[in-house]
């Protein structure tokens, strides 16, 4: 595209946000742009900074509180834990920190249901992915609920994002390729040899994906267990990487996570 027809293309969306300019859903200003976030608040936001490739633990001093692009927020070694024991996901991408607002923000979508806060998170983590990462991926893949809390809350807040993320990258979406095969007790309080022993066997993958590159959405990343276990079944499904794609990190041993999936 030349720059006059990207700029040409842009218009509508330009022209939309000034006609109808978005409201914060932090502070409840106008947001003044196609997000509903205003600037202020995006760089307010307790965004990740340096952190391994693999694991996305912070292993660098942090200075730089807002990085642009996952290039300057990342390392490109990974940490000595990741190096020792490698976990069975290429990389794993996650911009923000568990923290408020954020954390706040993903209750929202996880219990209430929360579509402005899912478009808002979904779009940060799709921006935050886009220039660098979207290019390795074939397929998006949100991590599935058991059937019973599916039930219970009526949707799927890894779903929600990522048909947000897949907007923002492009990439398509599978919300039906992964399934719980058992209920799962819930993970929060437990250790990580405790979820790793919670999760064995308890997703299956419905067709073969052989040579597929996946990308797992989720909302929370807290011990990477339950990514792990998803990650494992794909790759047994004929995968040929997995990479995890998370809108926050909790870096808390004892996680803010009430919850988990
Ligand atoms: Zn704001
Ligand atoms: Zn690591």
């Amino acid at each position: 595209m030349t720059g006059l027809t990207s700029r040409l293309a842009a218009w509508p969306a330009a022209l939309a946000w000034q006609l109808l300019p978005g409201r914060c859903v932090l502070c409840e200003q106008a947001s003044n742009c196609a997000r509903d976030l205003c600037a202020e608040c995006h760089a307010a936001l307790p965004w990740l900074g340096h952190v391994c490739p693999q694991c996305a633990l912070p292993q660098l001093a942090d200075t730089d509180p807002m990085p642009a692009t996952v290039e300057s927020a990342s390392a490109t070694t990974p940490c000595s834990a990741c190096l020792l024991h490698p976990p069975p996901y290429l990389r794993c991408i996650v911009p923000l920190r568990y923290a408020t607002p954020v954390a706040q923000m993903i209750q929202r979508v996880k219990f209430a249901n929360g579509r402005v806060e899912a478009r808002v998170l979904g779009g940060l983590l799709g921006d935050h992915l886009r220039q660098q990462t979207a290019a390795d991926v074939d397929l998006i893949v949100p991590v599935p609920l058991g059937i019973r809390r599916l039930l219970r809350r009526g949707h799927n807040q890894a779903g929600l994002l990522a048909h947000w993320v897949g907007r923002a990258t492009q990439l398509p979406v599978d919300h039906e390729l992964c399934r719980r095969t058992r209920a799962t007790p819930a993970q929060s309080g437990l250790s990580r040899r405790a979820r790793l022993r919670n999760l064995r066997g308890a997703f299956a993958v419905r067709t073969r994906i052989d040579g597929v590159r996946i990308a797992v959405v989720d909302d929370v990343v807290t011990t990477g267990a339950t990514v792990a276990a998803l990650s494992r079944a794909l790759l047994d499904a004929g995968a040929a990487a997995v990479h995890v794609w998370a809108v926050a990190r909790t870096l808390d041993p004892q996680p803010l996570e009430s919850s988990p999936h």
